[in-house]
């Protein structure tokens, strides 16, 4: 079910100033991980960027192993042909895992990495990859069973000072992991999976955490990776029909509603987008231009868990 009620020309969206630490983000961040499935020609992905731009979603998601290493290139390419988006947009990147690929050839198994010498390797290529001679924010994609919280912080500290890094965070840690490293160097955001199809953070801290120390989440898959539309199981039919009823009810597309229903967390979630068309980034974008009822916003979660609330 679809209302497309807004014109795209309408939609600005605002900025979010995720901690006290200082780091500004777009309200709705671009997520590139899907960016190869896309296909698009470097016009083609400069005009996608420039669009989401124009749209005021000015920041975009990267790791260094997107796209088997491939994606920051792709980016890098595309910003080549307009250099001066640069300065108007947040670049945030990964490092930390080491993945098993073709132009990987010293990987012999799949694992993490969180020493100095690997956080500054992957970069100096990140760098290289995106054209570019800063990034706005680095994050350490997964906990690292052999992570050492002060030689994290220590790396961080001299990226910063080398002015190769502005803004740290992390991605997938917990309550507790989180809180060691920030209490070495100042986090701006946990990046963790969230959306009606995965209700972990709400019940495991990491939210009341976050709200807690005054530090914004940023949410990857927020449609379950497109399972809300097509999963087959009893919660995806369950929140098909609810998030559908009140995508009704207010007159929103349905994936706008989903955006909505997480965004309204007192924790200010920033939700990551996957789509390569422009129409679902718009569809995000709207989200911020609405709010559900407590009733449908506990409609959907009592559909997500498949009970009432106590
Ligand atoms: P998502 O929004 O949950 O899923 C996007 C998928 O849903 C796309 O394949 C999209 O297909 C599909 N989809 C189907 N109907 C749609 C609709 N009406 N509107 C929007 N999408 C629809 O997000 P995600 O791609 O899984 O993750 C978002 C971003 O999070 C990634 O790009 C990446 O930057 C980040 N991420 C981070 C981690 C981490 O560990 N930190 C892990 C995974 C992802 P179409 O392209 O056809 O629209």
């Amino acid at each position: 079910m679809s209302h497309a009620v807004h014109q795209r020309s309408d939609l600005s969206c605002p900025a979010v100033t995720t901690s006290a630490e200082g780091l500004r983000l777009s309200r709705v961040v671009a997520g590139m991980w899907r960016m190869t499935e896309w296909d698009m020609a470097p016009a083609q992905r400069l005009s996608f960027i420039e669009q989401c731009m124009a749209m005021g979603v000015t920041s975009f998601d990267h790791a260094d192993i997107y796209g088997g290493y491939g994606v920051e290139a792709l980016f890098g390419e595309a910003l080549a042909l307009k250099p001066s988006l640069r300065a108007q947009m947040q670049i945030v990147s990964k490092c930390g895992i080491k993945l098993l690929a073709a132009s990987r050839p010293e990987h012999t198994i799949q694992h993490y990495d969180t020493s100095a010498a690997h956080i500054t390797a992957s970069v100096e290529n990140t760098l290289r990859q995106l054209g570019t001679d800063y990034l706005d924010l680095l994050l350490i994609h997964r906990p690292d069973p052999l992570m050492d919280f002060d030689e994290i912080a220590a790396t961080f500290k001299r990226l910063r000072g080398e002015g190769k890094v502005r803004h740290f965070g992390v991605s997938n840690f917990s309550r507790h992991q989180f809180e060691a490293l920030n209490r070495r160097i100042a986090l701006a955001t946990n990046q963790v999976e969230f959306s009606p199809l995965n209700l972990a953070p709400m019940f495991d801290e990491t939210f009341d955490g976050l709200q807690d120390l005054g530090v914004a989440p940023m949410i990857w898959s927020p449609l379950g990776g497109g399972r809300l539309f097509s999963g087959g199981d009893a919660a995806g039919e369950r929140l098909r029909a609810v998030i559908g009823q009140v995508a009704g009810e207010l007159q929103r597309p349905f994936a706008s509603v989903v955006f909505a229903w997480i965004m309204q967390l007192p924790c200010r979630p920033v939700p990551l987008t996957g789509s390569g068309r422009i129409e679902a980034i718009a569809e995000a974008v709207e989200a911020t231009q609405f709010t559900l009822s407590r009733s449908q916003w506990f409609e959907i979660l009592r559909a997500a868990r498949g009970h009432e609330v106590a």
